[in-house]
């Protein structure tokens, strides 16, 4: 993929994902939440979570302000980790961080527990490394998740 395709691409499922979130509501049966800010932008989210007796996470939702890129990426991980086990998340939580921030970013390949879907279009978000202004804005949902889960 070239880079204006790469370009395009990202632009048309970020401002998809921001037209019509994903779980953007309040979980007013959450057992956990946690709210996280990236002044660098003014983006603001809130995390609820329903985890369940098998460790799972049977809900998932947000809700918050903030730029194009911040809500997308909120919504892309509420999709991708709802139903998923809270180790499948934590373990995941990090590949996606070091997907938007390391030059060669770790690879999709081997997350068989998530739909090719949701796989296709984080690994599009996670190209927000190459716009290093606009990780703080990718990320800030999943290190909310971080804070919301139990350590
Ligand atoms: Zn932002």
């Amino acid at each position: 993929m070239n880079d204006l395709d790469l370009r395009e691409l990202y632009q048309e499922v970020i401002i998809s994902h921001n037209k019509n979130p994903h779980n953007k509501s309040n979980l007013s049966h959450h057992t956990h939440d946690a709210d996280g800010y990236n002044p660098l932008c003014g983006d603001k989210v809130h995390i609820y979570l329903k985890l369940n007796d098998d460790e799972t996470i049977e809900d998932i939702s947000f809700e918050g302000e903030g730029c194009a890129i911040s809500v997308a990426s909120a919504s892309m991980m509420t999709k991708a980790l709802k139903g998923k086990s809270i180790a499948t998340a934590k373990r995941f939580l990090n590949t996606f961080q070091n997907a938007c921030t390391e030059t060669t970013p770790p690879s999709f390949d081997d997350e068989t527990e998530f739909s090719a879907v949701d796989l296709d279009e984080l690994s599009i978000l996670s190209s927000v490394r190459n716009y290093p202004m606009r990780v703080k804005c990718a990320t800030l949902a999943w290190h909310t998740l971080d804070s919301a889960l139990p350590k």
